[in-house]
């Protein structure tokens, strides 16, 4: 998989990115980050990327003019070869696992975070294939959204993960939350591991597994649980 992230702050994605799982997963040659910063294609001679909005109001628009010379830049760098181009927007449709599922199929991604008041429509017209949000709030950028994106798009590529941090039985997976989960001491705080997790028989710590999954999202997601179980229970 390869990222393109067309953004005013490349360094603040680069240093997240360089971290951990995902930076492992880049050295191993299965991701690739690359990101084009947005000033460098403005036309501006004193370097500036945005401009009143028409009609008035309060706070700066960014250009059409950079941000499309930037989009050009990729499309270079990507041979001619398309992509979906994906804007991050309080305005977008929520993102979710399945959403994160989808596309991680794709080879390459192309998110563009935009900053101030947001990006003269007249460009997102033009070069965005999707939009997304990550929540119902309103961040001062796309950076983090995107960070958001590509970091739970990373880990359902595969080799990303190894076995030992698979994703298969993690929250979502199956439209449920995660059960509880124990490491070591067996007793922490007067507190003690349920004896099942201790008891080596499998089908029976899978049975308890499943009840608590069903429980938490009952408790903590309802509208999950709905949405799984409906009137069945
Ligand atoms: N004026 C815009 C509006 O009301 O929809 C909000 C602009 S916001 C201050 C600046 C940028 O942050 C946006 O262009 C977008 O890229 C990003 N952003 C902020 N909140 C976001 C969210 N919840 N999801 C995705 N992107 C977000």
């Amino acid at each position: 998989m390869k990222y393109y992230c067309m953004t005013l702050f490349p360094e603040m994605i680069e240093q997240a990115m360089n971290t951990s799982i995902i930076k492992r997963a880049m050295e191993n040659g299965i991701l690739d980050l690359e990101t084009i910063n947005i000033r460098d294609y403005t036309n501006n001679k004193h370097g500036r990327v945005d401009d009143y909005t028409y009609g008035g109001g309060a706070g700066m628009l960014m250009q059409a003019q950079p941000v499309y010379d930037a989009y050009q830049a990729v499309k270079e760098k990507m041979n001619g070869q398309t992509t979906r181009v994906i804007y991050v927007t309080p305005q977008g449709r929520p993102f979710h696992q399945q959403a994160a599922a989808e596309l991680a199929a794709e080879e390459q991604l192309i998110f563009l975070c935009g900053h101030y008041e947001g990006i003269d429509e007249r460009v997102l017209e033009e070069i965005v294939t999707d939009y997304y949000s990550i929540g119902d709030y309103v961040l001062t950028g796309g950076e983090l959204p995107a960070l958001v994106m590509m970091d739970a798009v990373a880990r359902l590529v595969p080799g990303v993960l190894n076995n030992e941090e698979s994703a298969t039985t993690e929250s979502f997976y199956d439209g449920l939350l995660e059960y509880p989960q124990y490491t070591r001491p067996e007793e922490w705080m007067g507190r003690r591991v349920p004896e099942v997790l201790l008891s080596g028989h499998h089908a029976n710590i899978e049975k308890w597994r499943l009840e608590q999954s069903i429980e938490r999202t009952r408790q903590r997601r309802p509208d999950l649980y709905e949405k799984k179980y409906g009137g069945e229970k």
